[in-house]
């Protein structure tokens, strides 16, 4: 018989959870009351709200890297986010965590992404500086507290606040002083929930991985660069030892597959440790301590060379930097004709554009999918298009 005694609990899938996770049944709440659900805890709730909601179907047209129409086998913000709660819940369970909370930041986390990846981000945050600026992040919580438009009593998905503390990963003082509670821990230099931390490597382990994978795909990355990039060469070594005729494209699949399972592990063993050190009794003490998710510091090199590697390869790769230079061109075009003549919006969105038009425009623009993006542009210049 089991020794620990604990409270009555009716969701089955939330026993066992660490004594430092978040409960559902002590969440600080919604910011519009509502009955409890007998049959999902509130954590679930936010969950399933999120995949219903419109910004997640958008991710599936949202470019993560490589533009929506250049290939399909590429990653989009969508199936980006899947990949993050996969790796996240896998780490949530074994530490103990909510994995229903950790799976609702995983999939919110880039709801608030401008069509066009960065580029996007870049054009729209430079077209706002003088209203405020435009940062994805926070434009995450945006969406998920005013934008969506699914209930009669009120804006948003009337999130818990532990799902919206997970969703706000950074934001400057000026902007949290104006966001109350959710905005507080940036005030007060705390730490979010452990759920929030891990999703947020996650995020980063993810992003890494796939990205690799991407640009090798695509052939703006070659298989001998990365071969000069240890954590990959380690591992391709290890698959060609075992498997000396695999073909290439198997190769790399093999190689970042342990290259995922590597920094999962790392990063599941370290936070782990950083858990037994501090031994946190509840999710409060989690917030007073120091970030205890985190990679070991013999992997934190490997991971810097590798955003470095990617920097520098990919991302400022001459094609994707043609591509997103068009890209940018479009959001500013979009932005500057819309700012001219407000009444060129459709009519939900100018409804919300008095006194100041800006914020309003870019929350239009920051809804479009990549390809809603580029048929718009078409509509607002080319006379033959209506
Ligand atoms: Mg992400």
């Amino acid at each position: 018989m089991a020794t620990t005694v604990q409270a009555p609990h009716p969701f089955p899938t939330d026993r066992g959870l660490a004594p430092y996770a978040a409960d559902p049944l002590h969440t600080r709440g919604r910011r519009y009351p509502e009955i409890p659900s007998t049959t999902r805890s509130e954590f679930q709730r936010d969950r399933d709200r999120i995949v219903h909601s419109t910004a997640f179907r958008r991710l599936e047209y949202k470019t993560q890297v490589f533009i929506n129409h250049e290939g399909d086998l590429f990653r989009t913000r969508l199936t980006h986010s899947l990949e993050v709660a996969q790796i996240a819940r896998s780490i949530a369970r074994s530490l103990g965590l909510n994995e229903d909370l950790i799976e609702a930041i995983s999939l919110a986390h880039d709801l608030g992404h401008t069509p066009f990846g960065h580029a996007g981000q870049d054009a729209l945050n430079l077209a706002m500086k003088a209203y405020g600026g435009f940062e994805h992040n926070l434009q995450s919580l945006r969406v998920v507290d005013e934008l969506e438009e699914r209930y009669g009593a009120h804006d948003g998905l009337n999130l818990c606040f532990e799902t919206r503390e997970g969703i706000l990963k950074h934001c400057s003082l000026h902007h949290a002083r104006q966001l109350g509670e959710v905005g507080q821990r940036f005030i007060e230099r705390q730490q979010p929930s452990l759920e929030a931390q891990v999703a947020n490597l996650a995020d980063e382990i993810a992003y890494n991985n796939h990205d690799i994978d991407d640009g090798l795909r695509s052939g703006l990355l070659e298989f001998d660069q990365l071969m000069e990039f240890e954590l990959f060469s380690a591992h391709a070594r290890e698959a060609l030892r075992l498997y000396p005729d695999l073909p290439q494209r198997r190769l790399i699949n093999e190689t970042i597959r342990r290259m995922i399972n590597t920094l999962v592990v790392d990063l599941t063993d370290t936070t782990r440790a950083n858990i037994q050190h501090i031994a946190p009794d509840h999710i409060d003490a989690v917030r007073l301590a120091p970030a205890l998710a985190s990679f070991s510091e013999g992997m934190l090199p490997h991971a810097q060379q590798l955003k470095r590697f990617l920097t520098t390869n990919l991302y400022r790769h001459y094609k994707v930097q043609r591509m997103t230079t068009k890209a940018g061109r479009i959001v500013r075009e979009l932005f500057d004709a819309f700012m001219e003549s407000p009444h060129l919006l459709p009519p939900d969105h100018y409804a919300r554009a008095t006194p100041q038009p800006a914020r309003a425009i870019a929350d239009y623009i920051a809804g479009m999918t990549d390809r809603y993006a580029i048929r718009e542009h078409r509509r607002l210049f080319d006379i033959n298009e209506s």
